[in-house]
């Protein structure tokens, strides 16, 4: 079906059974969570934020006062924590620990070993299963990360993958600080940008790459509801064919 027939904005019709998974991945700063969450609640599916869970971990490495040279304290204190989401808020919170982390996972401090982090591999075999787990409990799932489509859910009926130009990925990002009240300089999210992308991509396991079977999409100049529309068209022309 040619994209430009296809009538937007209402809930997914699926020409497969549940459950269906869509999986988003890309660099930061390609407004990847946003547009997640804008394209979910268009076709009436659940959203899925993993860099949430990876900064959640982060936050309790911070808390706790773990080294970064010490990933078995790392993994033990992230898998007590139990790091989960409540359903019941809109969009949902992230918990760890028994208490709602809300704007703290956001902070410079925590972006900043979000990476290293991520890493561990133990960390991830846990942090997978447990998207697997919500992926069970939320059949019908966007799902938004580095390795959704790659690794976590490589049967998803839809692979999307968003990349831009990394100035204007930063420029957005400073936008978005801005917007909540901190100001860094430009070179300096850049400069970050690109590292935290060239640890994100030498990952020994769950490394960022594009599926060969994802659909590129390129944001850099695009706004934002033309990149919604765009993942829009594409997951019903991919899902309602007949
Ligand atoms: O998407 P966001 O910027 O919130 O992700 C934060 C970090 O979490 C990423 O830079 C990456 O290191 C890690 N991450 C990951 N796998 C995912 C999602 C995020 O390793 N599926």
């Amino acid at each position: 079906m040619p994209e430009a027939l296809i009538a937007r904005g209402r809930p997914l019709v699926s020409a497969t059974p549940r459950p269906i998974v869509i999986t988003i991945d890309g660099p930061a700063g390609t407004g990847k969570s946003s547009v997640a969450r804008a394209l979910a609640r268009r076709l009436g599916l659940d959203f899925l934020d993993t860099g949430a869970m990876y900064r959640a971990a982060a936050a309790v490495v911070i808390e706790k006062g773990l080294p970064l040279a010490d990933p078995r304290a790392i993994v033990a204190a992230v898998v007590a924590a139990n790091i989960h989401f409540d359903w019941s808020d809109d969009p949902p919170s992230i918990i760890a620990n028994g208490r709602r982390l809300g704007s703290r996972i956001r902070e410079p401090d925590v972006t900043a070993i979000v990476s290293p982090v991520s890493a561990i591999p133990e960390l991830r075999t846990h942090m997978v299963s447990r998207q697997r787990e919500i992926a069970r409990q939320h059949p019908r799932l966007v799902t938004e990360g580095r390795d959704q489509g790659s690794v976590v859910f490589p049967d998803a009926a839809v692979k999307l993958y968003l990349d831009a130009d990394p100035t204007v990925r930063a420029l957005r990002r400073a936008e978005q600080l801005r917007a909540a009240g901190s100001s860094v300089p430009l070179d300096q999210l850049l400069r970050e940008m690109v590292e935290r992308d060239r640890a994100d991509a030498a990952k020994p396991t769950g490394a960022m790459v594009r599926p060969a079977d994802a659909e590129l999409v390129d944001t850099t100049s695009l706004t934002f509801e033309q990149v919604v529309d765009r993942l829009e068209d594409l997951v019903r022309a991919r899902v309602e064919r007949v």
